[in-house]
């Protein structure tokens, strides 16, 4: 209880002040008391002293006058009568008259013993007065001139302590009555010293424990308590004063706050939506790039398969090349912006490392081959078969790393490797690394390389090229995957970029082929890494290895070898080495080569080889060939069937009625260009209300739809297509998304009911293998005449058809035989006349006489209905009837013009279908 506690220490002291000031009005009185009661008692006695003495010395004197004839006579008697005669003076206990000699003439009194024979007192101090209780004189008795005797006088002292005694008391006395009267005033003194600081404690108290200010202590006296009450005040409105200015403060602060916050909040929003609207702008201009980019590299892929001159064949080279490169640095820029902008996200569906390494390894094999570098991958055996994670992200990665590799290395190897560095329990975590034999990094850059727009070697970069958003990118993918991306390098010797990430592990690693008996092999093929990692290979299979060059002599020693991995050169070498000693142990030999390489077919068809593998050498391909050895079914010539490329040309897909979509005239150029070499004729619209109609005619095998078009976009136009699919009971069209943006995660065009994407620009490759992906062999309906099919699943129009199908049909088989372009001129005509026709009704409405009205209507009519444009018919019917009531056919003007518009829209598709019928 702080606050007990407080009048507690308040009573404490104002007790300690009490009694401290009773002390010291005691100590005063009796103390001032003690010393004037002293200095009295000194006095009284010194003069005391003195007054005996006198006193003494006169009776003294009187006697010796008096008798100093009778000493000089020698007159005993007579002295002894006059000693009686004066011996009545007070205090004289004692008188004595002597000779010169000594001897006594006269004595009167009780003798007395002197303590110091012939002094007096006088020369003792007064003190000697307290303590000596008796004193004496001696005085010489002269006769005539002549000192005939001594007088000696003694009297008592007992008047002085008498006397002493009464001042003492008398002190005594005004001390204690001083006393009293100094206690009174030093309580009343008391109480107007300490009640005002009482007072006070208490003020001050109450403001500590309530924190109220606005107490003050009530001033009673105007002496220095009074003082002291006023400073206090004074000083709690000080405080006051202090506290308010601060409340102030404080206030004026939160407003600050306040609107700083809300001005902050302002500035976020306003960089989060510049932020979205720079990606969007990014995201937009790429595309906008892209697309053009598209026309632009598709058109020189095919120009460059076409027969060209050798400087026409360059230059289409260099405008692929310089496409490629600059839809490279679009697709970093448009990356980062987009990882930037947080809207990077990631797949998590089931790959196999093995693959994606392979197929970054394809891809850049052919640039490292003819760089002389030894591209080569080696994945671990305890590397899953399939993982978790987003395979275009990871190929990504692995990309622009290689790509960075190949750049900085002039001659040696590149290794892609991968192991897993924990689990597979639960998750594992997967390291994949890029291993070059290049330039090497300079210690102080290695982290710095990882910053977006860093390189740590700006002349390398003019003459590599890179915009140093690579790295960037790799490390914002591998973070949001929760793995890490670092860098070991020495300059001069190479680096190790490596990044690693947890994963789920959704199928284990296939099991490593193992040896039961002791066996030796031998590697002589080119290169500084492929021969190490095979070899990695071929000891976990439990074989033991001997790398040598594939050049050097055949060794003495290679009779205990089991398996030869020998590059042709090699094996040609071995081959005559053991010709002509048939009984020379022969090992199994597997020939590696490479794609292009004939030598391997001699080699396998002469028996030099009994397989063959094909770089860059693949872990499953290792695996399948030790599998091979151990169970002693080498393929021999047939290993050349297995091996054989797919033709390089490219695949038919003749037959397919595919449809395209894309708003821009030169992509759909573009398109159908790169669809005719499949043997394709697609019908191609400009947007996707268009798709949708030729969708639903139900000619269609496979449609390719652009994303973003104006109007309905692609994402619109399928769903609107799967709408009418599920309501018409109809089988499912593939549809591949063709976009400018690069999906990876995005999901839009799967949840929008699209099958595939690609993307643009796209290669002839991916177009193929996106057609055959969606296109099993069952799933191809046969190819049957649009005009027939429409007929038979049509019976009449519905309300609303702009086009009545069946009409056309009929047209269509009325001229079966000798070609269904009857009804395209027919439309033809229609497209080119029916604008003119309009027109007519149009003008006629306005300011011509009904009859002209109905006149230019009929003539509209008769040309729509012949084409079948029902719809466009219909109004114009309704106008021809009106054409005496305006108010209707001035209403009917408006739907004559939005059928024509629209029956003019779909009259491409409706062409272009019996166009493809023609073909
Ligand atoms: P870019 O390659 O487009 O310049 P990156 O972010 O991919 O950008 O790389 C940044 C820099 O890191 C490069 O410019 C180069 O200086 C350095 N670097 C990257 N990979 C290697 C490598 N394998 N060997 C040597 N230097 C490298």
């Amino acid at each position: 209880m702080r606050f007990k506690s407080g009048i507690t220490q308040v009573q404490q002291s104002e007790n300690s002040i009490r009694s401290r000031l009773t002390t010291l009005v005691i100590v005063a009185i009796f103390g001032s008391v003690t010393i004037v009661t002293a200095s009295s008692v000194w006095r009284e006695i010194s003069q005391y002293g003195e007054i005996k003495t006198a006193e003494l010395e006169s009776a003294a004197t009187v006697f010796a006058y008096a008798i100093s004839d009778h000493v000089r006579e020698g007159d005993k008697t007579g002295t002894l009568e006059a000693l009686r005669a004066i011996s009545q003076f007070p205090n004289i206990d004692y008188v004595r008259v002597s000779t010169m000699s000594g001897e006594t003439v006269a004595e009167l009194g009780e003798t007395v013993t002197l303590k110091k024979t012939g002094q007096n007192f006088l020369s003792n101090t007064p003190l000697a007065a307290l303590t000596e209780k008796t004193s004496f004189v001696s005085v010489p008795i002269v006769n005539a001139g002549e000192t005939v005797g001594v007088v000696l006088v003694h009297s008592n002292l007992t008047s002085l302590s008498n006397k002493l005694m009464i001042l003492v008391w008398d002190a005594l006395v005004a001390a204690i009555f001083a006393g009293g009267i100094g206690l009174l005033i030093a309580l009343k003194m008391q109480r107007t010293v300490t009640q005002p600081i009482h007072n006070l404690a208490k003020v001050m108290n109450t403001v500590r424990t309530t924190g109220d200010f606005g107490r003050r202590a009530e001033r009673i006296s105007s002496d220095e308590t009074g003082e002291l009450v006023e400073s206090f005040n004074e000083m709690l409105d000080q405080i006051q004063e202090r506290d308010a200015k601060l409340l102030a403060h404080q206030q004026n602060l939160k407003k600050i706050v306040h609107q700083r916050t809300i001005q902050f909040e302002k500035a976020k929003e306003t960089a989060e939506a510049a932020n979205l609207a720079k990606s969007d702008f990014l995201a937009t201009m790429s595309h906008e790039i892209r697309t053009p980019m598209n026309g632009m590299l598709v058109m020189a892929e095919l120009l460059n398969s076409t027969s060209l001159a050798p400087r026409q064949k360059r230059y289409a080279d260099v405008i692929v090349k310089s496409g490629k490169s600059l839809i490279a640095i679009i697709n970093d820029i448009l990356d980062f912006s987009k990882i930037e902008a947080g809207r990077l996200d990631l797949e998590a569906i089931p790959v196999n490392p093995i693959e994606v390494i392979n197929e970054v390894i394809d891809l850049f094999w052919e640039r490292a081959t003819s760089s002389g570098i030894d591209l080569s991958a080696y994945v671990a055996p305890n590397v899953p078969k399939s993982i978790s994670s987003d395979p275009i992200r990871l190929n990504q990665i692995l990309s622009n790393l290689v790509n960075n590799a190949l750049k900085f290395t002039e001659r040696g190897s590149i290794t892609v490797a991968a192991k897993m560095i924990s689990g597979p329990n639960d998750q594992a975590q997967i390291e994949f690394s890029v291993t070059d034999t290049g330039v090497g990094i300079a210690p102080q850059k290695q982290q710095h390389i990882f910053d977006a727009f860093a390189q740590a070697d700006q002349t390398t970069t003019r003459k590599f090229g890179g915009t140093g958003l690579g790295l960037a990118i790799c490390t914002k993918i591998v973070e949001s995957m929760n793995g890490t991306i670092n860098v070991k390098s020495i300059e001069g010797r190479g680096s190790k970029f490596f990044f690693n990430f947890p994963t789920d592990v959704i199928e284990l690693p296939r099991e490593m082929p193992q040896t039961r008996s002791e066996t030796h092999a031998v590697i002589a093929i080119a290169g500084s890494a492929t021969p190490k990692n095979l070899a990695r290979y071929l000891r976990e299979a439990g074989i033991n290895v001997h790398i040598i060059q594939q050049g050097s002599a055949i060794a003495q020693n290679m009779a205990y070898t089991d398996i030869i991995f020998g590059s042709p050169i090699f094996l040609d070498t071995f081959n005559k080495s053991v010709q002509g000693s048939p009984d020379q142990w022969v090992p199994a030999r597997i020939c590696i080569s490479e794609l292009g390489d004939s030598a391997p077919d001699r080699l396998l068809e002469a028996g030099i080889a009994e397989d063959l593998i094909i770089k860059p050498l693949s872990r499953d391909d290792v695996l399948d060939q030790i599998e091979r050895i151990l169970s002693g079914s080498l393929r021999r010539r047939n290993a050349l069937k297995d091996a054989t490329p797919t033709a390089a040309h490219l695949p038919s897909f003749s037959g397919i009625r595919v449809l395209a979509a894309d708003d821009s005239a030169v992509n759909r150029e573009v398109v159908r260009e790169a669809l005719t070499k499949f043997d394709l004729d697609p019908i191609v619209v400009s947007n996707g209300a268009s798709a949708v109609e030729a969708a639903q005619s139900g000619n269609i095998d496979l449609i390719f739809m652009d994303c973003s078009m104006p109007g309905m976009d692609g994402f619109e136009a399928t769903q609107a297509i799967r709408a009418w699919e599920t309501k018409n009971n109809c089988p499912r069209v593939p549809i591949i998304a063709l976009t400018a943006h690069v999906p990876g995660g995005d999901q839009k065009w799967r949840e929008a009911g699209m099958d595939a994407y690609v993307t643009k620009p796209f290669t002839m490759a991916s177009l193929a293998e996106a057609i055959s992906a969606q296109l099993t062999p069952g799933a191809i309906s046969q190819p049957t005449p649009p005009a027939l099919q429409t007929h038979v699943n049509k019976q009449s129009p519905a309300d609303g058809e702009l086009f009545d199908m069946a009409a056309l049909n009929e047209l269509s088989q009325m001229t079966s035989g000798i070609g269904d372009d009857l009804v395209v001129r027919a439309l033809d005509l229609f497209q080119e006349h029916s604008k003119e026709a309009a027109m007519r009704v149009i003008n006629a409405i306005k300011n011509q006489p009904p009859a002209e009205i109905k006149s230019a209507a009929h003539a509209l009519k008769s040309m729509s209905v012949n084409v079948g444009a029902i719809a466009l018919g219909k109004v114009c019917s309704a106008i021809e009837e009106n054409a005496d009531n305006q108010q209707a056919y001035l209403q009917l003007a408006k739907d004559l013009r939005t059928q024509f518009s629209a029956t003019h829209e779909k009259l491409p598709i409706i062409k272009a279908q019996y166009s493809q019928a023609v073909a």
